[in-house]
């Protein structure tokens, strides 16, 4: 009891303790939502004896629900917490289709069409039906009606204007081709779970407690699907903060939280107000931000930590130029902190991924080693993409789609106009490229297509490959499948280092050596059941079960693959420097935050509807900032470290002095420092807020972080291109300064 009781305040406690069968924690970030919702787990676990594998969790992002899992383990101990069925709510479904999908057609062997394997279903289907549809809106639109529910055959049924026809066409052919491949992509995942546990709930019998972090970014099939999942016990814990709401393009409902109420009379809600994560000042400015929409109602958010730091705001004239600021900073504070900043304890927040391209080549520039969240996938690049699709052959030969990627690739001397022509053949004689390439090699039939000679010698060598690569995958009773010798056989065969060098000249190591990061990869997962174990489903009686093949642990590997993102992947102690997506960084900390870009289009967004949900990702990703809690470095080091800066300040700062002078508005570095408004050590008090000449502080060199006390920093580094006293950076950093 002792160990989950620990360290949580009394509203926590009650939380955790609260008996009520349906619980809404309310509270700001920082408040320890996340960390109350963990200790509730343990404590059902512990204390009301529930089993894990009879309780659900959803998380934000596969990480989460990682981090989350060793949290429990601390608490309960006995590798108990590997049995909790955890995972994001895509996750958390197609575990339940894969264990009972085929009560509702879905075969157990299904594949996941992730958001790049869509969009490249749906570029190809707009090609060959020549529509003037551009395809990134087919896909929104798709998944739009998806998530509503609206099937292509409902949708052609409704429609009135005979414009809508190309698009019913195009959706309906993007729903065959996914059949033909037996595919489910990201909305199937959720529609098919909710179909699949209103027919059986059976499936769901033995659930006896379902737990949602982050609940104010649910949309409606997640609040059915939530329903769904808890319907046999109705026992239901979400956490959440309608501030921090900022999925609605996604269909996110803060509704949903008025509706669970409604639904569930018996809800009972418990608020935190206490903020352990950042300093005083952070929570004044972001306050300042969100306090501009006038519809929300006050709330209280008491720091526990001291007034801090102020946070910096810099207007620069330019991306450029505040790329590089932003680097100076890293190098000039995390040589000043002598050891208490590591790279690691930086993130760079960006309205839109495209941000990041001047960061990212100044980090380049500068030699600063980073991460990307939300960028380029490892599973999205080229090498590993090409192996990938191999792997989806053999396990599925009819998913059209990795084959027409792979066919050629190394080059079999199969041209465009062969390939082209095979294509149309397959569509016409209605049977899978597969289908038709294997009866050529088989000889069962002549190919219509003219077909060279090297270009047939090409496919023979192409289906030999797969077919043997089957061979190993379902292998004759006796023998065990490997997955280290399917994949070796494949990479021998494709001759894959050699390809890589020649298509790669520069940089075929680095691509080299992610190929073997995914072997050891698929191999680690598909033997260990390690994360994400589809065991964790309880047995259910009347629903047939069965052991998994070797061949299910591959299809599973490559689902993981499918729903898993760069923030879900390990970062280990790498020390790098994080840059992400505000929206990726939900519920994450880090001691040093910049958000570049806050102006007039970036945020608030040019496309941006809603602009208090604009404030809303604003005050995300300021609240990001954490109170450093490390041992502060002795005044010795900070001194050698102040020494050492000014005599490497010259190369390594990348701007000139004048570049700096020239744009700078700095904040008065004293702002609410010489004001102890309130008692830091109770946390109770209130803020007061000081009226500042904007002015008064702008020194014209840049004030040095000052490293003699644990502190933490937002920057929020701004290009101001356009003023707009509305809403904007303007009203923003106004609020900051006052
Ligand atoms: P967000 O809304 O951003 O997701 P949250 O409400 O989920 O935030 P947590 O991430 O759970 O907040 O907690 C924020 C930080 O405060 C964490 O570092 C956590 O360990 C710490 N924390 C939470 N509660 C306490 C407490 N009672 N005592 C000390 N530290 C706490
Ligand atoms: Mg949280």
């Amino acid at each position: 009891m002792d160990a989950i009781l620990d360290g949580l305040n009394p509203a926590q406690r009650d939380a955790v303790t609260s008996p009520a069968h349906v619980l809404q924690v309310l509270a700001p970030p920082g408040s320890g939502k996340t960390k109350t919702l963990t200790a509730r787990v343990a404590y059902l676990i512990s204390h009301e004896h529930l089993q894990p594998w009879n309780i659900v969790v959803c998380t934000f992002t596969i990480k989460a629900a990682r981090e989350m899992r060793e949290r429990i383990r601390g608490m309960i101990g006995d590798g108990l917490e590997s049995k909790l069925i955890i995972g994001t709510f895509h996750s958390i479904c197609r575990r339940f289709l894969v264990r009972y999908g085929q009560e509702i057609g879905i075969p157990k062997n299904f594949g996941i069409a992730d958001t790049s394997d869509s969009s490249a279903i749906i570029k190809r289907i707009v090609n060959r039906l020549q529509s003037t549809i551009e395809p990134g809106v087919a896909r929104s639109r798709i998944s739009n009606l998806k998530s509503k529910g609206i099937t292509a055959e409902h949708f052609a049924a409704t429609i009135k204007q005979t414009t809508e026809h190309e698009f019913a066409n195009l959706y309906s052919t993007y729903e065959e081709t996914l059949a033909a491949s037996n595919l489910l992509d990201y909305d199937d995942l959720l529609l098919r779970c909710t179909e699949l546990l209103r027919k059986h709930p059976l499936c769901v019998s033995s659930i006896q407690a379902v737990l949602v972090d982050e609940y104010q970014d649910t949309n409606n099939v997640q609040y059915d699907l939530m329903s769904l999942v808890a319907q046999a016990k109705k026992r239901i814990t979400i956490v959440g903060d309608p501030d921090q709401s900022i999925y609605s393009f996604r269909s996110a409902e803060i509704k949903n939280l008025h509706r669970m109420r409604a639904d569930y009379p018996e809800s009972v809600v418990i608020n935190l107000d206490k903020n352990y994560r950042s300093s005083g000042c952070i929570l004044i400015s972001a306050i300042a931000v969100i306090e501009q929409d006038e519809s929300r109602p006050n709330k209280p958010l008491v720091p526990t930590h001291a007034v801090g730091e102020q946070p910096t705001l810099r207007h620069l004239a330019t991306s450029r130029v505040e790329a590089q600021w932003i680097v100076g900073e890293i190098k000039r504070s995390s040589t000043l902190s002598a050891g208490l900043l590591n790279l690691s304890d930086y993130a760079i927040l960006l309205r839109t991924a495209s941000l990041s391209l001047s960061i990212e080549k100044a980090f380049g520039d500068a030699g600063i080693p980073y991460r990307m969240v939300g960028g380029k996938k490892f599973f999205d690049r080229a090498e590993i993409k090409i192996l990938l699709d191999y792997l989806r052959v053999i396990n599925q030969p009819d998913h059209n789609d990795a084959l027409v990627r792979v066919i050629n690739v190394p080059s079999r001397n199969i041209g465009d106009v062969t390939f082209k022509g095979l294509l149309e053949e397959a569509e016409k004689k209605k049977i899978t490229l597969w289908t038709l390439i294997l009866n050529f090699a088989q000889g069962r039939t002549r190919p219509q297509t003219k077909i060279s000679t090297a270009a047939q010698k090409g496919i023979d060598t192409f289906v030999n490959l797969i077919l043997t690569s089957r061979k190993k995958l379902f292998p004759g009773e006796e023998e065990e499948c490997n997955l280290i010798d399917l994949i070796g056989h494949v990479l021998q065969k494709v001759e894959y280092e050699k390809y890589l060098k020649k298509v790669h000249k520069e940089n075929w190591r680095e691509r080299w050596a992610n190929v073997e990061e995914l072997v050891a990869q698929t191999t680690q997962t598909a033997s260990t059941d390690d994360e994400d174990p589809d065991d964790a489903l309880p047995m259910v009686e009347g629903i047939e079960q069965r052991k998994d093949t070797a061949a299910d642990r591959l299809s599973k590997f490559l689902r993981n693959v499918a729903l898993s993102t760069e923030a879900d992947r390990a970062d280990g102690e790498l020390n790098q420097v994080t840059i992400s997506t505000i929206h990726a960084a939900k519920g994450l900390e880090w001691p040093v935050v910049f958000i570049p870009g806050v102006y007039d289009g970036s945020i608030p967004h040019s496309r941006a509807e809603d602009h208090d949900e604009e404030r809303r990702l604003l005050y995300v990703g300021m609240t990001r900032a954490q109170m450093l809690r490390r041992p502060v470095p002795n005044e010795t080091a900070v001194a050698a470290a102040q020494s050492l800066l000014e005599r490497i300040e010259d190369d390594q700062y990348p701007l000139t002095r004048e570049e700096i002078d020239g744009e700078e508005v700095s904040l008065d570095p004293n702002v609410g420092r010489s004001k102890q408004s309130f008692n830091s050590a109770s946390g109770a008090g209130s803020f007061k807020r000081r009226k500042l000449d904007p002015l008064s502080g702008n020194s014209r060199t840049p004030v040095p972080i000052r490293m003699n006390q644990s502190h933490t920093h937002t920057i929020a580094a701004t290009t101001m291109q356009k003023a707009n006293p509305g809403f904007t950076s303007a009203t923003v950093q106004h609020k900051i300064l006052q």
